[in-house]
């Protein structure tokens, strides 16, 4: 498989983990997939491996992906692309903020052309592969879903020794693509949950769930919803970091982690239970809090 010697050694590289301490009777630690790369930690090349593997083996020419202007994934595959010499177009959804933001300075820098469409456009384009494919780029799903997505997401618990010593696997649910991989790629008796960062009202809970394959999920962690925060969200994160350690983002993992905790806190967790958090990264989205609020 070649998929570029720069991916293969950051993804091979073991991912570290780091004890957790969650109270009572249940033990904890995290994975550390934000350590991976300054750049693009987290989990976003693992859901690309697949898709850069197909690019090679079926010659396609260039790259095409889309996402929202603070989308991690543009991001992952602007640096992908660069690193590999793939030339790739990443379709932002609504019109083009007057002063850019990091995500899209960053998309820039690494060589990602960009295009944006309205909110109707991005609808209808980011569902049709057709297109594209025919002049010969590949089409990467939003987000890096998709089943070749759902595949590369499975490679994070093969890069963690100890996954067999844990009873539950919880992290953080935006498309759910990284969920389903970890899903598929447990061991019996283990239990992935997600905590999805979007706020799904009641009643289309039980669809969400079925989309992602009836997977376990616990809603109410949205905290002021998606993209945005409550005070009390960064007064969790600053204390998490103070306790713990471990930094987190406000989109992501400072949602997932809070989760955690009060889960833990109330019970959740059978006695005996060792928890893994996954740490999926996306630390470079706290730059667009002031400067200094969070203290790490
Ligand atoms: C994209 C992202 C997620 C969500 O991953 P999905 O596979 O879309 O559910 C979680 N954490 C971080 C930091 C991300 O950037």
């Amino acid at each position: 498989m070649y998929t570029g010697d720069f991916l293969r050694n950051l993804l091979q590289k073991p991912i570290p983990l780091a004890p957790l301490d969650l109270g009572g009777e249940v033990s904890g630690a995290v994975a550390r997939l934000d350590l991976l790369h300054p750049v693009v930690s987290g989990n976003k090349l693992f859901k690309l491996w697949y898709y850069l593997d197909r690019y090679h083996r079926e010659g396609y020419e260039s790259v095409v992906t889309f996402g929202g202007a603070y989308s991690n994934h543009l991001v992952a595959t602007a640096f992908a692309c660069s690193e590999m010499g793939i030339p790739c177009m990443g379709v932002v959804r609504g019109e083009e903020p007057r002063r850019w933001g990091q995500t899209l300075e960053d998309c820039r820098a690494l060589g990602m052309q960009l295009a944006f469409v309205s909110r109707e456009e991005y609808r209808a384009l980011a569902r049709t592969e057709a297109g594209a494919a025919a002049r010969g780029a590949l089409v990467i799903p939003e987000g890096g879903a998709g089943a070749l997505g759902i595949r590369g997401a499975g490679l994070i618990l093969k890069a963690i020794a100890e996954q067999h010593t844990f009873s539950h696997i919880l992290m953080a649910v935006g498309t759910g693509t990284t969920l389903q991989g970890i899903d598929r790629a447990l061991l019996p008796g283990q239990r992935a949950v997600g905590v999805p960062v979007i706020a799904v009202p009641p009643e289309e809970q039980a669809a969400f769930a079925e989309r992602l394959g009836g997977v376990g999920l616990v809603h109410g962690y949205s905290l002021g919803g998606y993209g945005k925060h409550t005070p009390g969200l960064l007064d969790f994160m600053r204390s998490f970091y103070e306790q713990q350690g471990v930094p987190t983002d406000f989109v992501y993992t400072g949602k997932a982690a809070f989760a955690l905790m009060d889960l833990a806190h109330n019970g959740y967790f059978p006695r005996g239970s060792r928890v893994l958090f996954l740490h999926t990264g996306g630390l470079q989205g706290n730059r667009s809090l002031s400067p200094g609020v969070l203290g790490f």
